[in-house]
C-alpha cells in the first residue's frame, strides 16, 4: 500500500496504440455528416507514429447506409495531406473485413487490417457506432 501511494504521482511513459476522439462529441458530428478529430499513435518497428485524422462518415446516396469513413489527414499546418477510404460494406461490425485504400492494406504482407481500419474500429466501439448502419 505504502508503496502504490509513493509511486502515485509519477507519470509511467504511455506505450502501445492508441486511438481516441478530441472532441466529446464525435458520435453526434459522425451521425451528421460531419468531421470528427482523431489521434492515433501506432507502435512501429521505427517508434510510435503519432497522426491526427479528421474522420467523416461517408453514406449511400440512395439507401443512405453507412458504407465506409474518410479520414483525412493534416499536416502540422492543418491541411490535408492524405485521405484514406475505409470501406465497411462486407461486415459493418466486422472490422476484420474492412478494406481501406491505403498502401499498407493493398500492398502490404499482413492479413491483418491496416492501421487505420483498427483503429477506427476500436475508436467507432468507444462511442457506440461500429453497428450502426
Ligand atoms: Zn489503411
Amino acid at each position: 500500500m505504502t508503496a502504490n501511494t509513493a509511486n502515485a504521482n509519477q507519470t509511467s511513459p504511455v506505450t502501445g496504440n492508441i486511438c481516441r476522439w478530441l472532441c466529446g462529441d464525435a458520435a453526434v458530428r459522425l451521425l451528421r455528416g460531419d468531421m470528427a478529430p482523431l489521434y492515433m499513435r501506432v507502435e512501429t518497428k521505427a517508434g510510435p507514429v503519432e497522426t491526427y485524422y479528421f474522420v467523416q462518415q461517408v453514406r449511400d446516396e440512395e439507401s443512405t447506409q453507412c458504407v465506409g469513413y474518410r479520414l483525412h489527414k493534416e499536416d502540422a499546418n492543418g491541411k490535408i495531406v492524405e485521405t484514406h477510404f475505409v470501406d465497411i460494406t462486407w461486415g459493418c461490425t466486422q472490422p476484420e473485413a474492412w478494406v481501406c485504400d491505403c498502401k499498407s492494406a493493398r500492398f502490404g504482407r499482413s492479413a491483418k487490417p491496416c492501421k487505420h481500419a483498427r483503429g477506427l474500429a476500436a475508436a467507432l466501439n468507444r462511442i457506440g457506432l461500429l453497428d450502426v448502419n
